[in-house]
């Protein structure tokens, strides 16, 4: 694309993910007067949305109270709080559905296209963005940039291995998480936390769940330093992951890098039993009688643990029947089952989504308008910000909140 021959813009935005794309459409429908353009470093812009939610594009969650959805944001939340007053998942299902996608809602309140298909969802904002009249210039990156203070800013951009020189009023940076643009904001003024990785599985290797890769368990309770996690859990080949892994790699992204992925992990595999309540189980079932000759090891206890997995739990025991078990054999079952002590030695990879936590220090941004507080006519959207969500289409919806309220106020 030529758009490079003209070099005075009102509005740059660096970025051409769903931030950044949001934005740029948000402003041009506002204010069509205003010629916005779009830089994307990528040869095809928004390459995050294509390979999201596994193909299918989790773009929101159908959480619709701003005060229960800000929890779901180990980082940013309390910065959302008003911006999602302005802008929530209620108002991206409208969005997209004035833009021709309907959404639809499963039963875990993950929200996807009605298409299964992620390329809907990129289609739309790149038409979206097309008949607002904003050109994207792909395969081009923003190199440095000059704040000319009331002027805007003087971008030095590389092209096709060209370097050329953009001027515009204003600078949306819309870069997620790329670490050159990180350095850009830093050389503005701006402070960075440092980027960490965040939703990640566990890496375990312990006998207790060797083997037993698919292996899911429907509702555990799990235990590392000061943070507690619920949900389903899922054993894989590598160790642990499912929900209540993801949401702790969230909450505890930053102990388990400065850890360097390695911890001890506390696993509950009875959810919401405690030691003691897990023992009256355990005798209930010694004192069953039919239960007297039946070995432990394939007869569970309690329903919630699938047999293969409470064979491999109850292994120390031998190959005892219920009616022999000791005292202190079932205390010591009641402790494993309810505090099993299990060693983290690594992060593995979620592949249905990733995303880092640090970026902009919120405190340096005001998020009615997403404008820096640092240099005028400087805004920001989307992950390049520390702002970042649990799985379940939080992090888009963080995007599309941000992307909307920059488009908002610098088209007004
Ligand atoms: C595999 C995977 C699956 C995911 N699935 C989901 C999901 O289903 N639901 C969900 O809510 N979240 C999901 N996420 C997270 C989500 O993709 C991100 O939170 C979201 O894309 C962030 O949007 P963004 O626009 O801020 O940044 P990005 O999507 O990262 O876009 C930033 C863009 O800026 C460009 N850029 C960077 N630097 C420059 C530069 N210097 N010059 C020009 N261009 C530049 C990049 O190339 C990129 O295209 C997933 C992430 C991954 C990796």
């Amino acid at each position: 694309m030529s758009k490079l021959t003209q070099t005075n813009w009102d509005v740059i935005i660096v970025g051409g993910g769903p931030a950044g794309f949001f934005a740029g459409i948000r402003c041009a429908e506002l204010n069509p007067d205003l010629n916005v353009l779009i830089i994307e470093k990528a040869q095809q812009t928004l390459g995050k949305v294509l390979i999201s939610g596994g193909g299918r594009c989790n773009v929101t969650h159908a959480c619709f109270d701003p005060a229960q959805l800000i929890a779901f944001y180990p980082r940013g939340g309390a910065a959302l709080r008003g911006a999602f007053t302005r802008f929530q998942p209620a108002d991206t299902i409208e969005w997209f559905e004035k833009h021709g996608v309907r959404l639809k809602t499963e039963s875990d309140g993950r929200m996807f296209p009605v298409t299964d298909s992620s390329t809907t969802i990129a289609e739309c904002l790149r038409e979206s963005a097309k008949r607002a009249g904003v050109p994207v210039q792909t395969g081009t990156s923003l190199q440095k940039v000059e704040s000319l203070s009331e002027n805007g800013f003087r971008l030095e951009v590389r092209s096709e291995a060209k370097v050329f020189h953009l001027q515009t009023k204003k600078l949306l940076l819309a870069t997620g998480s790329d670490s050159k643009t990180r350095e850009i904001v830093q050389s503005l003024g701006h402070t960075i936390e440092e980027p960490v990785p965040s939703l990640f599985t566990f890496n375990v290797n312990d006998k207790r769940i060797e083997g037993l890769a698919g292996v899911a368990i429907e509702y555990v309770t799990l235990k590392m330093d000061s943070l507690t996690q619920r949900g389903p859990l899922l054993i894989t080949h590598w160790g642990l992951s499912g929900p209540a892994v993801l949401k702790l790699s969230a909450w505890g992204a930053r102990i388990l890098f400065d850890k360097k992925y390695r911890s001890r992990l506390t696993v509950n595999w009875l959810g919401d039993y405690n030691f003691d309540s897990a023992l009256e189980v355990l005798q209930r079932n010694k004192d069953w009688r039919e239960n007297a000759r039946k070995k432990i090891t394939a007869h569970p206890a309690v329903s919630q643990i699938p047999v293969r997995l409470w064979k491999q739990l109850t292994q120390f025991i031998g190959d005892k029947n219920w009616g022999d078990i000791s005292k202190a054999e079932m205390r010591k079952l009641a402790e494993e089952l309810t505090a099993g002590q299990f060693e983290i030695s690594g992060r593995g990879q979620f592949k249905e989504e990733f995303v880092t936590c640090g970026g902009v220090c919120l405190d340096e941004v005001d998020f009615k308008t997403m404008r820096s507080r640092v240099v005028e006519n400087l805004f920001f959207a989307g992950e390049v910000l520390d702002i970042d969500g649990i799985t379940g289409g939080f992090n888009f919806q963080s995007s599309w909140t941000t992307g909307w309220l920059a488009g908002s106020a610098i088209g007004n």
